[in-house]
C-alpha cells in the first residue's frame, strides 16, 4: 500500500511529509481592523535587499567557505578591509567594475590567508547565483500585503553593478514603488544623503517610513533620521561590514571591529513588521494553494461536522485550502472558528483494498500519543464516507519549525548538534514503545521484516524497470544473501528524515514527527539508516539535498557512524556491525521508488529533461547503494575464519633462478597453506604460492607464457621500436594478444570489487592482481600482451564504474577486445598539473554539444593509430567550488579539432607507437551525452580513475626490479674483474643485499595497500596508496642503477631492458603524480590521523 502510495506521486516529492509545513505562530484573528488610514501612521516601509529580501553576503559567505575549505569569516573580514575605501564599498559605489572588485578582492584574500589564490570568483558567482540570490517567500508575501494597504514599499540597498552592467537586482521591481541602489547613486548607506533621495523619491517624511536593514549602522543613522528602524531579535556577532566616516563620526566607537549583525531570520522581522504595522503580512499558509476543482469537498457537511466534534458554535466561514503535497492521501488546512486543523482523506475513486489506509495512520499517531512520542494530536477518524465522500481524519496543525536543508544553514555549530542529537533523540522514543501498552502489537508483521521488505522493493523495481542497471542487479542478487541474522521488532517509521519534523522555533526540541504513511513493525536499524541517507548525498542532490560534500565537523553535525553510535548508546545496544547492509538497503529502496518516478515519467507524465534526469538519479543512487554492499562484503570477508593467521612458511631463494624468471619463490600469506580446500580470496597473500588454487594456476600459466612467449619476443619487438615503422603497432604485438586471450591471460586487472559478476574481467582482488601484474611487469611490453597497460586500463574501469551504457557499448568493449587504445588528457604545459585543480582546458556547452579548448602534453597513447578515444579532462564551470569545476568528457580521436603537435621523449625514448604527444584542442565539438557522471564530477572521477591504476604501476615496478636483481646476479656471477668473479666484491655483495631488502618491503607495501582496497575499498587505503606511490619508482630506480652499474656500459645500451625499466622508473615519479605531492599526502594523513 504505502510502497504504490510513494509510486503514485507525480513529482519527486515521496509522501506528503510537507503537509504541515514550517509555520510559526501567525494570524490575528480579526487582523483586518487596521488600515493604514484607519490606524497605522506610516505609510511606506523601506527594504534593505541583502539579508532582508535576499540571503545576506555574510550568510552565503559562510556556506562558501565550508564548501571550500576557507577559515570561516574570511570573506567578511575581507569585505570590511579598507572601510570606506576598501573594495567592497568602492564597488557599491560603482568606482570599480565587477572584474576590478574580484581581482582587488582575492588578492586580498589570498593575502589574508597567505596563500596563491582564493576562488572569489566562485563566491561572487554563489551570492549572484539564482539558487541562492531568491527573495523570502515571507517577504514577498509581506509586500503584497503592505501594498494592499495601500501604503509605498522600496528597495534602499548597498548593491553592485554585474559584469554585463546591469545591476544586480534579483528582485521583482513591480513590488515596489521606488528603488534606490548605491551603484547608481555613488553613495553608500549609512550616508544619510543617500536615505533622504529615497525619502524624496517616496514623497514623505521620515517619521512616515519603516526601515529594515541587517546592519547596526545603516539601522542607526536611519534612526538618527527619525526613520522607524525595527528592533528584531537574534544578533549573532560578525566582524564588521560597514566602517567609514560616517559612522564613526556619528557613532560612538564600538568595540573595534565588531558590530552585532543580525542573524538572517526573515521570520522573526516580518513579525515585527507586523506589530508596529497593526496588520497581518501572513494571509496564506505556507504550501497551500486553493483547492482543485478535482478535489473539492463539501463545505456544509464538513462544517456541521466539525462543529460538532468541536464542540462550537460559529457563524464564521470555513476556510479550507490544500497543501501542495499530499497526492497520494489528499491533505486540507482547515480554519473554523479560530482552529487550525489539518484534514487527511484517502483519494477519491476505488481503491486497491491495502492502499491510502489513513485510519493506520491516525491509529500510529493516537497510540504513539500516549506513549510520549511528539505526534500531531489527532481529534477524529471519520469513516462515514457520505460526509465528504470518503474516510478522513483531522488532526490539529502543528506550527514550528521544519529545517528542509540538512546542513542547516545559518544556525549555530552547538545548534545543529543539538539538532541531530534530537533527532536521534526522538527515533528512540519511537522505537522504544512498548507495542503491547500501547496497542500496535498488531499494526504489522511481526519478524521478518528485512526480507519481507527486500521482496516488496525488488518487486516494485521490477515492475518499472526500463533498462538493465549492473548495480541494481547486484543488488538484487546480494541483499537477499546479506540478510541481517538477528532482527528487533518496533515500530518503524519507514520516512524519517529531518525534514519530517517540526521542530520548536527556538528550542532544538521535536514538537511533531510527521508522515507516518510508511510506518509498520519493522527491524528499527532500517530506520536510523534512512535517517542517515543524507550524509551520504551531495548537496546538489536533487531529491534529498545532502551534506556529504560539506565539512561536518565545522558544521558541527554528527557524522554517519557517530550519530549511529548515538543511538546505539541511548538505546542500551551494542555496536551494529552490518550497518552497512543496512545503508545498501535504504539507497537501493530510494532507487527502486526513483526507478518508479522514472517510468512514469517516460509515460509523459513529465518533461524528457526532468525523465533524463531522473533515470541518472536511478543509477547514481544504486551505485551508492552498491558502494555499501560492497563494503559490507568485506567486512564479510574480513571476518571469515581463514583469514586469520595461521601458518606461515616462508623461502626467499629456495630454487634457482633463470634470467628470464627472475621472482623468487616466495611462500608466505596471512591465509594457511593453500589447499584445495580453502581460497586466498580476502587475505592478505605475500607469496603466489599461496594464492587461492585457481589464482594459484592462473599465476604459473602467466608465468609459463612469459617464458615462452613474451621474454624470448623482447629483442624483435625492440628492434620494431628502433625501426622506421615504430608508429605502427608490432604485428608481433598483435599476435602476442591474440596468444594471450586464447589462454585467459586477458584483462586481469579489473578488481573484483568494480567488476563483481567478472563481467568484463578475470575478477580477482587487488591482492592477487599484485602477483600477476608484478609478473607482467618483469617485461615492458607484457602489460599490453595481456590487455593489462596504461593507460587504458585505468580508462577501462573509468567506463565500467561510471560509463552509461551507451559508452561502454562503443567504447568499453572496443578497449576490452584490445581492437582500440585509448589515452587519458589531463597534464596542461602552461599550468602545474600536479595540482590537477589547476587545469585550464575549457569544456563550453553549445546547444547539445560541449566544445572544448585546450592545450595538454604528455598525453600518453595518442600518437598510437589504434587510438580511438581520449579521455579529456578540462572544466565546465571555473566559477563552480573548487574540485567542482572539472568535467570529464569522452572524445572520439577522430573528432576534428585534435592536433598533436609533437611526440615528446623521455630521455630520448618516444615510446612508440603510443608515445606521449603534445596536443592542442581546438573547438572540438563533442556530442553531450559523452559526459561521464555529468558536469563537475571529474575530480571525483580522476580519483576513482587513478586509485587502482596508480597501484598497478607499483606492482610492475617490483617486477622491473627483480628482474634487474636477477639480471645483476647473472652478469656479475659471470664477469671477472681484477682475477676473481665481481660476485666475490664487497660491494656488489652489498648492493645485491640492498636491492633484495628494498624490494622485499616495498613488496610488502604494495600488498598492504591492494589489502586493504580489498578489505575496506580505495578510500580507507588513501594512505598506503600514496606510500607506495612515493616508495615503489624511487625503489625500483635505485636496483635498477645498481644493476646497471653492475653491468657496466653495456647496462646503458639497449642490448638490456636496463636503461629502458630506468627511464620508466624514473618517468614514474612525475607520470604518477610527482613524489613530492605523494608524500605530502602522507604527512597530511600522518598528522591528521595519528598524532
Ligand atoms: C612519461 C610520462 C607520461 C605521462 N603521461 C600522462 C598522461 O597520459 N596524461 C596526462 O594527463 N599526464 C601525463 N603525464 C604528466 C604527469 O601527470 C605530470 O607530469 C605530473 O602530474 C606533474 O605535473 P607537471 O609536469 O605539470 O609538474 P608541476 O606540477 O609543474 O610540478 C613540478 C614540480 O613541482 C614540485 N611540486 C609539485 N607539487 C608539490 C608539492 N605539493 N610539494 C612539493 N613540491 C611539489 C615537484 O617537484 C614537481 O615535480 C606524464 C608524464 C610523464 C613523465
Amino acid at each position: 500500500m504505502c510502497v504504490r502510495s510513494c509510486f503514485r506521486s507525480p513529482r519527486l516529492q515521496w509522501v506528503w511529509r510537507t503537509a504541515f509545513l514550517k509555520h510559526t505562530q501567525r494570524r490575528h484573528q480579526g487582523s483586518h481592523r487596521w488600515t493604514h488610514l484607519g490606524g497605522s501612521t506610516y505609510r511606506a516601509v523601506i527594504f534593505d535587499m541583502g539579508g532582508v529580501l535576499i540571503p545576506s553576503p555574510g550568510r552565503v559567505a559562510a556556506e562558501w567557505e565550508v564548501q571550500n575549505r576557507i577559515p570561516s569569516g574570511t570573506i567578511l573580514k575581507a569585505l570590511m578591509e579598507g572601510g570606506e575605501n576598501g573594495p567592497w564599498m568602492r564597488f557599491m559605489r560603482a568606482e570599480i567594475t565587477a572584474e576590478g572588485f574580484l581581482r582587488e578582492f582575492g588578492r586580498l584574500c589570498s593575502e589574508m590567508l597567505k596563500t596563491t589564490s582564493v576562488p572569489v570568483d566562485s563566491f561572487f558567482s554563489l551570492l549572484t547565483s539564482e539558487r541562492v540570490a531568491k527573495q523570502f517567500p515571507v517577504m514577498t508575501e509581506a509586500i503584497t500585503q503592505i501594498r494592499a494597504k495601500g501604503l509605498q514599499t522600496a528597495v534602499l540597498s548597498n548593491n553592485f553593478y554585474l559584469p554585463n552592467q546591469k545591476s544586480f537586482l534579483p528582485l521583482d521591481r513591480k513590488q515596489f514603488d521606488v528603488i534606490v541602489e548605491s551603484c547608481m547613486e555613488g553613495i553608500c548607506k549609512p550616508d544619510p544623503r543617500i536615505y533622504k533621495l529615497c525619502l524624496e523619491r517616496l514623497g514623505l517624511q521620515p517619521s512616515e517610513s519603516i526601515f529594515l536593514d541587517d546592519l547596526g549602522p545603516n539601522l542607526k543613522e536611519a534612526a538618527r533620521l527619525g526613520i522607524h528602524t525595527i528592533k528584531r531579535q537574534g544578533f549573532a556577532v560578525l566582524p564588521k561590514l560597514v566602517s567609514n566616516s560616517w559612522a564613526q563620526a556619528n557613532y560612538p566607537p564600538s568595540p573595534p571591529k565588531v558590530v552585532r549583525l543580525q542573524v538572517n531570520d526573515p521570520e522573526t522581522a516580518v513579525k515585527e513588521l507586523e506589530a508596529l504595522l497593526g496588520f497581518t503580512l501572513r494571509v496564506g499558509v505556507p504550501n497551500t494553494r486553493p483547492v482543485k476543482k478535482t478535489m473539492e469537498i463539501p463545505k456544509d457537511s464538513l462544517q456541521k461536522y466539525l462543529k460538532d466534534l468541536l464542540g462550537i458554535q460559529t457563524t464564521g466561514p470555513l476556510e479550507l485550502l490544500q497543501f501542495d503535497h499530499g497526492q497520494s492521501n489528499p491533505t486540507y488546512y482547515i480554519r473554523l472558528a479560530n482552529r487550525d486543523l489539518v484534514l487527511r482523506k484517502k483519494p477519491p475513486g476505488t481503491l486497491l483494498p491495502s492502499a491510502h489506509a489513513i485510519e493506520r495512520e491516525f491509529r500510529i499517531m493516537k497510540a504513539l500519543a500516549n506513549a510520549g512520542v511528539p505526534v500531531p494530536n489527532v481529534l477524529d477518524l471519520c469513516e462515514d464516507s457520505s460526509v465528504i465522500g470518503t474516510p478522513f481524519y483531522v488532526m490539529e496543525y502543528c506550527p514550528g519549525l521544519i529545517y528542509k536543508d540538512p546542513s542547516l544553514p545559518g544556525l549555530e555549530p552547538s545548534h545543529r548538534r543539538a539538532i541531530y542529537t534530537a533527532m536521534n533523540t526522538v527515533l528512540c522514543k519511537i522505537h522504544s514503545v512498548d507495542l503491547q501498552a500501547v496497542g500496535l502489537e498488531d499494526y504489522g508483521k511481526q519478524g521478518d521484516y528485512i526480507p519481507r521488505q527486500v521482496r516488496t522493493w525488488v518487486k516494485q523495481y521490477r515492475a518499472s524497470e526500463t533498462s538493465t542497471i549492473p548495480a541494481m542487479e547486484r543488488l538484487i542478487e546480494w541483499l537477499p544473501l546479506h540478510l541481517p541474522r538477528q532482527q528487533r521488532t518496533t515500530v518503524v517509521h519507514g520516512d524519517f528524515r529531518l525534514d519530517n519534523l517540526v521542530f520548536h522555533p527556538e528550542e532544538p526540541e521535536v514538537l511533531a514527527v510527521l508522515d507516518w504513511e510508511l510506518s509498520t513493525l519493522g527491524d528499527p536499524l532500517a530506520d536510523v539508516a534512512y535517517s542517515c541517507l543524507a550524509h551520504y548525498l551531495p548537496s546538489s542532490f536533487p531529491v534529498l539535498r545532502g551534506i556529504n560534500d560539506c565539512d561536518l565537523t565545522q558544521l558541527g553535525i554528527p557524522a554517519a557512524e557517530e550519530y549511529f553510535r548515538m543511538y546505539c548508546l541511548q538505546m542500551g545496544l551494542p555496536p551494529t556491525e552490518n550497518w552497512n547492509f543496512y545503508m545498501a538497503f535504504s539507497f537501493f529502496r530510494v532507487a527502486a521508488i526513483l526507478q518508479g518516478v522514472y517510468k512514469r515519467s517516460l509515460t509523459g507524465q513529465a518533461s524528457s529533461t526532468y525523465a533524463e534526469q531522473t533515470g541518472k538519479l536511478t543509477e547514481f543512487v544504486s551505485n551508492l547503494a552498491w558502494d555499501f554492499a560492497v563494503k559490507e562484503g568485506f567486512r564479510v570477508f574480513k571476518e571469515m575464519p581463514f583469514t586469520n593467521p595461521l601458518t606461515r612458511s616462508y623461502h626467499t631463494w629456495a630454487r634457482p633462478q633463470s634470467q628470464w624468471c627472475p621472482t623468487g619463490s616466495r611462500s608466505y600469506s596471512s591465509v594457511p597453506e593453500a589447499s584445495p580446500a580453502h581460497t586466498s580470496r580476502g587475505g592478505l597473500v605475500i607469496s603466489p604460492e599461496s594464492l587461492s588454487p585457481p589464482v594459484r594456476e592462473l599465476y604459473h600459466r602467466l608465468k609459463h607464457f612469459m617464458e615462452q612467449r613474451v621474454y624470448p619476443a623482447e629483442p624483435e619487438l625492440q628492434s620494431h621500436q628502433a625501426s622506421a615503422a615504430r608508429w605502427s603497432p608490432s604485428p608481433l604485438i598483435e599476435d602476442l594478444k591474440e596468444k594471450a586471450k586464447a589462454e585467459g591471460l586477458w584483462n586481469l586487472f579489473l578488481p573484483l570489487e568494480a567488476d563483481p559478476e567478472k563481467k568484463y574481467g578475470a575478477g580477482l582482488t587487488n591482492v592477487e592482481y599484485a602477483h600477476l601484474c608484478e609478473l607482467m611487469g618483469t617485461s615492458l611490453y607484457a602489460p599490453e600482451v595481456c590487455n593489462c597497460s596504461a593507460p587504458d586500463t585505468g580508462n577501462m574501469e573509468l567506463l565500467v564504474r561510471y560509463g552509461t551504457e551507451a559508452q561502454k557499448a562503443r567504447w568499453l568493449i572496443p578497449l576490452l577486445e584490445g581492437k582500440a587504445r585509448s589515452c587519458f588528457a589531463m597534464t596542461e604545459p602552461q599550468v602545474a598539473s600536479s595540482d590537477a585543480t589547476n587545469i585550464e582546458a575549457s569544456i563550453r556547452e553549445e546547444d547539445s554539444f560541449y566544445v572544448i579548448n585546450g592545450h595538454k602534453w604528455w598525453i600518453t597513447g595518442i600518437l598510437d593509430p589504434r587510438c580511438q578515444l581520449c579521455v579529456f579532462m578540462g572544466k565546465t564551470d571555473p566559477h563552480a567550488p573548487r574540485h567542482r569545476q572539472q568535467s570529464v568528457l569522452l572524445v572520439p580521436m577522430d573528432t576534428p579539432g585534435i592536433k598533436i603537435i609533437r611526440p615528446l621523449t623521455v630521455y630520448g625514448l618516444e615510446d612508440a607507437p603510443g608515445g606521449h604527444g603534445e596536443v592542442r584542442f581546438e573547438h572540438v565539438r563533442v556530442p553531450k551525452e559523452n559526459m561521464v557522471l555529468g558536469p563537475g564530477r571529474g575530480f571525483e572521477i580522476a580519483q576513482g580513475r587513478l586509485g587502482p591504476g596508480r597501484i598497478h604501476h607499483c606492482m610492475r615496478l617490483i617486477g622491473f626490479s627483480e628482474r634487474a636483481l636477477a639480471l645483476m646476479k647473472a652478469r656479475v656471477k659471470s664477469r671477472v674483474a681484477f682475477g676473481k668473479p665481481l660476485v666475490e666484491q664487497g660491494t656488489v655483495l652489498a648492493d645485491i643485499a640492498q636491492s633484495r631488502v628494498e624490494i622485499e618491503q616495498a613488496r610488502l607495501l604494495v600488498l598492504r595497500a591492494a589489502h586493504l582496497m580489498d578489505l575496506a575499498g580505495n578510500k580507507a587505503a588513501a594512505l598506503d596508496i600514496a606510500m607506495i606511490k612515493m616508495v615503489a619508482p624511487s625503489m625500483a630506480s635505485r636496483v635498477i642503477d645498481r644493476a646497471i652499474q653492475a653491468f657496466g656500459a653495456a647496462g646503458l645500451s639497449s642490448d638490456y631492458p636496463l636503461a629502458q625499466f630506468f627511464t620508466w622508473a624514473r618517468a614514474l615519479r612525475f607520470a604518477d603524480g610527482p613524489d613530492e605531492v605523494h608524500r605530502a599526502t602522507v604527512a597530511k594523513l600522518e598528522l591528521k590521523h595519528r598524532i
